[in-house]
């Protein structure tokens, strides 16, 4: 890897604890290449003392860190979001070669990612209080917003830069500190953020980058430090649901992304070729395995036929491969495990009567390169109307009515995002409403910008990511009550 960097300094393998390098209390473990498995680095393992000492160190330096001004914490995000752009083609190559995405991909993401940086960089300066009138004559009530104190994070590794600089930016532009433990599948992307950060000038104490083979532990420990004052986590509903459950023991305030179940309706007055358009980028991003990726795509009866030879035809010239590689749409999945969860969701449907028209088996590169998968005469009954596939496989269902569609949609324990392609204004206005669900794109497959609020509804999460709303997670109000 580090032959195809223009600054191989980006690829840090020791932990980044309150600002010094250092070796994993456990030894090591491997970061490998999905695309060919290769392994690529053996990273620092940290323990759950060496979290704990990275807590410690961070509630001592986030009170100075808190006391400057926001426009000083700001300049020092602006000068670390600048050196991420200015390193975007080395950060997505490294990026790519432990996650697999492809190479424009991966650019996207750092700068999406970087884009949180910049964003709350500016945001610092707009954490307004507030004065209400007092309910006594010589009462004045004053609302201060401050800093929580120490955050812990724990991402996943489909979006290895994006899913930290979404929880760290807000929360440093704040004035708290950060102890982030990345996926162990992904390690490198964030430690490769640290060493920009440190270059940036960002105090010792404030970030802290844990590789750690223990989720478990470093869960744990994040929920029964005293010194943890927030938790923040990306991942499935299962962990998200064990970690609120650790939390509620000290009551610790949290935000959690979880899983999604996403729809994606094509209604029979939508504009035919957009919605094919839109439904590869929302289906097949990422190799459908984000969290926002199409579920279920749900065509009307007038067009159903037509989406899918549009769709069919659209996604066979999609180019499977290594995503360091020109030219490549759709890179590895992560794991095995990934891919049999694929395998299972199409055999429970192949069995159940529906049919594969592009597809359906692993690639004939090998390892977890699975062929993207289209299948028609999907039905409620299936298990991926319940279940978040993570994968290349796009299941049409058909459907007629327009409230049937709603009720189908809207019956997952997920909401986090959904999507609609149609042109009648009010079905837009009346279809947008009745979606349960954090986030809905309308005539658009794309959703994500540092600039408006991410979260879901359900088990799909508490709290938002982004825009102005997504500083409040790492603020406490507090009402100063005045006698005058
Ligand atoms: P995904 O399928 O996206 O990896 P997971 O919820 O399994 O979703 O994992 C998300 C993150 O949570 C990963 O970094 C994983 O290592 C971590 N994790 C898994 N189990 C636990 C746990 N019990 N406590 C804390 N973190 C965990």
């Amino acid at each position: 890897l580090s032959e195809l960097l223009a600054d191989p300094s980006l690829i840090a393998t020791q932990a980044y604890l309150a600002g010094d390098w250092v070796d994993g209390a456990g030894g090591q473990f491997e970061v490998t290449n999905p695309a060919t498995g290769e392994v690529l680095a053996m990273v620092a393992d940290v323990t759950r003392e060496q979290t704990a000492e990275a807590v410690e160190k961070g509630r001592l330096a986030q009170k100075e860190w808190a006391a400057r001004t926001a426009k000083d914490r700001s300049n020092v995000m602006r000068a670390w979001f600048n050196l991420i752009m200015e390193n975007q083609e080395d950060l997505a190559k490294i990026m790519t070669a432990e996650q697999g995405k492809p190479l424009a991909e991966a650019r996207g993401e750092i700068s999406y990612g970087a884009s949180f940086i910049e964003f709350y960089a500016e945001e610092a300066k707009r954490i307004l209080g507030e004065i209400i009138p007092g309910h006594q004559p010589d009462k004045r009530i004053h609302v201060l917003k401050q800093p929580i104190g120490v955050v812990g994070s724990i991402t996943p590794w489909n979006f290895p830069t994006a899913m930290i600089t979404r929880k760290c930016g807000p929360a440093i532009a704040a004035g708290c500190s950060f102890v982030a433990r990345p996926a162990s599948e992904t390690p490198l992307s964030a430690l490769a953020l640290a060493v920009l950060a440190e270059r940036a000038g960002l105090p010792k104490g404030i970030l802290s980058i844990l590789p750690a083979s223990d989720a478990a532990g470093i869960g744990q420990e994040f929920c029964e430090n005293p010194s943890v004052r927030k938790l923040t986590f990306t991942g499935s509903t299962g962990v998200g649901r064990i970690l609120l459950r650790q939390a509620a023991d000290q009551v610790m305030k949290c935000s959690m992304e979880l899983g999604g179940n996403a729809p994606f309706i094509v209604f029979d007055d939508a504009d035919l070729d957009a919605a094919v358009e839109g439904a590869i980028a929302c289906k097949f991003r990422n190799n459908g395995q984000t969290c926002v990726c199409a579920n279920r795509i749900y065509v009307q009866d007038g067009v159903y036929d037509a989406f899918a030879e549009k769709l069919r035809a659209k996604v066979a010239a999609m180019k499977v491969g290594n995503g360091l590689e020109d030219g490549t749409d759709l890179g590895p999945l992560i794991t095995e495990k990934a891919v049999e969860k694929v395998e299972d969701h199409l055999q429970d449907a192949v069995s159940k009567g529906a049919t594969v028209i592009l597809g359906g088996k692993p690639h004939e590169k090998g390892g977890t390169f699975y062929e993207p998968t289209i299948v028609t005469g999907v039905t409620q009954d299936m298990k991926v109307s319940k279940e978040e596939t993570f994968g290349p496989f796009a299941p049409l269902f058909r459907f007629g009515d327009v409230d049937d569609v709603i009720e189908m949609a809207n019956d997952t324990v997920f909401g986090l995002a959904a999507y609609f392609y149609a042109k009648d204004l009010s079905r837009v206005h009346k279809v947008s409403e009745a979606l349960e669900y954090g986030i809905v794109g309308v005539n658009t497959g794309i959703i994500s910008t540092e600039q408006a609020p991410f979260g879901g509804v359900k088990q799909s999460g508490l709290g938002r990511e982004g825009s102005h709303h997504g500083i409040e997670e790492y603020l406490e109000l507090k009402y100063v009550c005045l006698s005058v």
